[in-house]
């Protein structure tokens, strides 16, 4: 069963899909560390959640780095009590054709989408063994299948499946489950940068995507909250290493 007064971090809850999550998991009643890279910009995100009656935190470090994520789990379990889900939604975004990018843009999207989620998974298990209940729940994209202009970002999407199926295995004995949500497009700051760089405004490109998509909409942060918040329901509990593509149809 689930632990009483149960905790989640959200790693990139600043903003965009991480502060819906987090905001979401603190409504089915999780003590919620609001992480991200400046303890400064969780701040907004924690006075929401306390004003809708959640108990919050923020905390400020870097997925990607070991210390600084060892301390930040310590920090959680201290300060809100031992962690019992993670989402690793921590995200970055270095979009360039292969010919064009750099080793800098390739090893910075490792570092965070793989190397954080690896991290902060290891780090925060423990935790859940200990309890004898945990939740994982790993961001992937549709991108994993393959996107122009995001050979760095595609292969750590993809790599995240592979290590969602692979913690599900590892982990499933001590009433963990690991999943995997693979979002299409949803309009947070990610897509509006992308917009940017497409020379577009973000309300033309949410329209040129919306027509592409069945059921006539871009996605919102919501819509991956509610994702995540079933996958770290007791009632979950048989569904492990599966990825949920959430893109308003069958393809990306
Ligand atoms: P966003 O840019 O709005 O938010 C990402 C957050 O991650 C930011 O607050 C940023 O500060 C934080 N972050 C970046 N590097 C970090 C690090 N090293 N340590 C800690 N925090 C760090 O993006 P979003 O659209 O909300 O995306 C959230 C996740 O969902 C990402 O993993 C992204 O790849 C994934 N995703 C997004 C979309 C989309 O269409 N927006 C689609 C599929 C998957």
């Amino acid at each position: 069963m689930r632990p009483s007064d149960p905790v989640a971090i959200i790693t990139g809850a600043a903003g965009g899909i991480g502060a819906a999550v987090a905001r979401r998991l603190s409504l089915d009643g999780f003590g919620v560390a609001v992480l991200d890279l400046q303890e400064a910009a969780c701040r907004p995100v924690v006075e929401s959640i306390e004003q809708a009656g959640g108990r919050a935190i923020a905390v400020g470090a870097d997925v990607a780095d070991e210390d600084a994520v060892a301390r930040a789990v310590e920090t959680v379990a201290e300060r809100l009590g031992a962690p019992s889900v993670l989402v690793n939604n921590a995200g970055v975004i270095r979009d360039n054709l292969l010919f064009k990018m750099s080793l800098d843009q390739w090893q910075q999207v490792m570092a965070v989408h793989l190397q954080g989620a690896f991290l902060m998974s290891r780090a925060t298990q423990r935790h859940m063994v200990e309890l004898g209940w945990g939740r994982i729940v790993n961001l992937s994209s549709t991108s994993a299948l393959g996107n122009r202009g995001q050979s760095n970002y595609a292969s750590a999407k993809a790599g995240l499946q592979g290590f969602t199926k692979t913690l599900a295995i590892e982990l499933g004995r001590f009433g963990i489950t690991v999943n995997a949500v693979a979002p299409g497009f949803i309009a947070t700051e990610m897509t509006r940068h992308t917009a940017d760089q497409l020379g577009m405004t973000f309300e033309e490109f949410k329209a040129s995507a919306a027509e592409r998509i069945p059921v006539g909409r871009v996605g919102q942060p919501d819509d991956v909250a509610a994702t995540v918040s079933f996958f770290a329901r007791d009632e979950a509990s048989f569904v492990s290493g599966q990825v949920l593509y959430l893109a308003g149809g069958p393809r990306a």
